[in-house]
């Protein structure tokens, strides 16, 4: 504490905005009387959310909500509208409802009744049925990344600075003073990081901890020319698998991955048509959708074993945790934070200490997440026949298993 830190900013950020230097200097003098003494009464709290995806906006509208003062700036110059789709599980929808977003999840997404899963040839081994495993919580959806980015812009009240970054940070006993790209500077009681995967502020937090990655490459795309996919379904074989899920407006999100000794490995060089050639004929036709040859492709990766906070620095969703998205806990996990931190924030107290508290409160759940996508990658390496009769015939005990920590609030 106490000294500058300089941030490695991602290479796109922009050097300046157009816009206003940001309002937190303004507004923090103002109000700094009132939250320099270490007591912090919780509504007086002035918190900047860095970085405006999934979890950075549920975080602006959950301490917003709760009285607190809230900036968010985001790198990039303009509101995400791009992006493949997401399956959100019941605890998902639930936190998302929470937020005020149940009806714009109905009108824009689509059910996921139950979820598939057969053998690359398309031999049902099991099927799910998500009404009974998220019982008491919430109807599990499908939806485009767009469409949820668009609908939680919409619930958060406060203005998103876009093209806009963080150029040093630096703590003390009366907050955290920041200086911004665009030249404009603040001091904000708590800084929270929701800068993703390749977060920045996590460098304030734990330098040691980065994104590890977890032998997979993946690809993603969405299409209307799959009028039969009506659940999630997925198709497994050995050292691949294919996935497709409704997400509304008649439209398919498409997910496929590969085992790869690293995120260049030749074997992903092959194109999804090879990978994919001995595959039952629907994933076959997903895959000459036009869109395919446009597919998003990634690594699949992890951030784990790190710190959550360092003083008033805290960080939210996959800057904190990212996980293989095997689960798909990604947004529920990063709705979930919003949620707790701004529940413990506004619990009023010395803010180190609530920071503190956050942290402890969230990390058993994420970390039970990521032992179970752990397990759950595990079973690819399984010689066929014996994955094959585990699914067909442990399937939905493994799934009740897995999920059913999650079904309690967290
Ligand atoms: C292939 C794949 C499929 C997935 N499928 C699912 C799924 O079906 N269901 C599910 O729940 N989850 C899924 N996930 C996980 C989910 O996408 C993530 O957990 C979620 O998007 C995390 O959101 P975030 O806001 O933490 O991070 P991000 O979405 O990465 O947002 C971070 C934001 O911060 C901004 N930013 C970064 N650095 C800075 C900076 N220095 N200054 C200002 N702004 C900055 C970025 O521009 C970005 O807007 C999947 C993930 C992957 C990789």
């Amino acid at each position: 504490m106490g000294q500058t830190r300089r941030l490695n900013v991602a290479s796109d950020a922009p050097e300046a905005s157009d816009q206003e230097p940001c309002c937190g200097t303004g507004r923090s003098a103002e109000r700094t009387s009132a939250s320099s003494t270490g007591d912090l009464v919780s509504s007086h709290l002035e918190v900047l959310v860095v970085g405006a995806g999934i979890a950075g906006l549920a975080t602006a509208a959950a301490l917003d909500r709760k009285g607190m003062f809230v900036d968010v700036i985001e790198r990039h110059p303009e509101p995400r509208s791009t992006g493949a789709g997401l399956f959100l599980p019941g605890n998902s929808v639930r936190a998302l409802t929470a937020l005020g977003l149940g009806e714009q999840l109905k009108a824009l997404g689509s059910p996921v009744p139950g979820q598939r899963l057969m053998d690359r040839r398309g031999r049902v081994l099991a099927d799910i049925d998500m009404a009974e495993l998220w019982r008491g919580t919430a109807d599990c959806v499908g939806i485009t990344r767009a469409g949820l980015h668009a609908s939680l812009r919409d619930i958060v009240r406060v203005p998103v600075r876009h093209g806009v970054t963080l150029s040093s940070l630096k703590q003390s006993d009366d907050g955290v003073h920041v200086e911004f790209s665009d030249g404009g500077r603040g001091r904000y009681d708590v800084v929270v990081g929701a800068d993703g995967i390749r977060s920045s502020l996590r460098e304030s937090v734990d330098p040691a901890a980065g994104a590890r990655f977890l032998g997979q490459v993946c690809w993603r795309f969405l299409t209307d020319e799959a009028p039969d996919i009506d659940r999630w379904s997925v198709w497994l074989g050995s050292g691949t698998a294919f996935l497709a899920y409704p997400v509304g407006g008649g439209r398919v999100c498409c997910y496929a991955d590969v085992a790869a000794a690293s995120p260049e490995d030749p074997t992903a060089a092959a194109g999804l048509l090879k990978l994919f050639s001995g595959y039952d004929r629907r994933v076959r036709d997903l895959l000459a959708a036009p869109a395919a040859e446009k597919a998003y492709f990634s690594p699949v990766e992890e951030v784990r074993d790190g710190m959550w906070a360092h003083g008033r620095v805290v960080l939210v969703g996959d800057a904190a945790h990212a996980s293989s998205p095997n689960m798909a806990q990604g947004v529920a996990m990063a709705v979930e934070d919003a949620q707790v931190l701004a529940e413990v924030l506004a619990m009023g107290g010395d803010t180190d200490d609530l920071v503190r508290q956050y942290g402890q409160r969230r990390l058993p759940r994420t970390q039970w997440v990521q032992r179970q996508t752990h397990r759950r990658n595990r079973t690819r390496s399984l010689p066929l026949a014996v994955r094959n009769i585990a699914f067909r015939y442990g399937a939905k005990a493994l799934y009740e298993r897995g999920y059913a920590p999650l079904r309690e609030l967290p």
